[in-house]
């Protein structure tokens, strides 16, 4: 409801989708199809953040693993998943050039898997026990 794609500013044009993350996929694939449907005649995707490919267990509220595209698929596979032209994302080191800060100076472990914080096992398991399976809980 809150996306209403104006079609006379896309028909027919080349358009460029900006967002700041991919986690499953599916809104951004849904949003891709409205620009679509909407007349656009391409659909550039660009992500101001690498891929997410592991949770995060300091505080953001991301689903798990198993549910993380980027995790399982790779960029062309996103892509044709989401059903853009194309897919780009920002690299780490472009983000660190972008915040004005070395790759060492802030967590990366949802971008690289490194935690800088060791995660006991028992966090790992019970961070996502009480939710349900996505399969369950559509
Ligand atoms: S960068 Fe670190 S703290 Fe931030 S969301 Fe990713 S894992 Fe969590």
């Amino acid at each position: 409801m809150k996306l209403m794609p104006i079609k006379e500013a896309l028909a027919g044009k080349r358009v460029v989708m900006v967002d700041d993350s991919i986690v499953r996929g599916t809104t951004t694939g849904q949003i891709v199809k409205m620009l679509f449907d909407a007349g656009a005649a391409d659909v550039h995707v660009r992500i101001t953040a690498p891929p997410i490919t592991h949770p995060c267990f300091y505080g953001i509220d991301m689903a798990d693993q198993s549910q993380l595209v980027a995790a399982h698929l790779s960029v062309e596979q996103i892509r044709t998943l989401i059903g853009a032209t194309s897919l780009g994302y920002l690299s780490i080191d472009g983000l660190s050039r972008a915040v004005g800060l070395n790759r060492d100076q802030f967590c990366l472990a949802c971008f690289d898997g490194k935690y800088p914080i060791p995660i006991p096992n028992q966090v790992k398991m019970s961070k996502f026990a009480l939710e349900l399976p996505l399969a369950e809980a559509r």
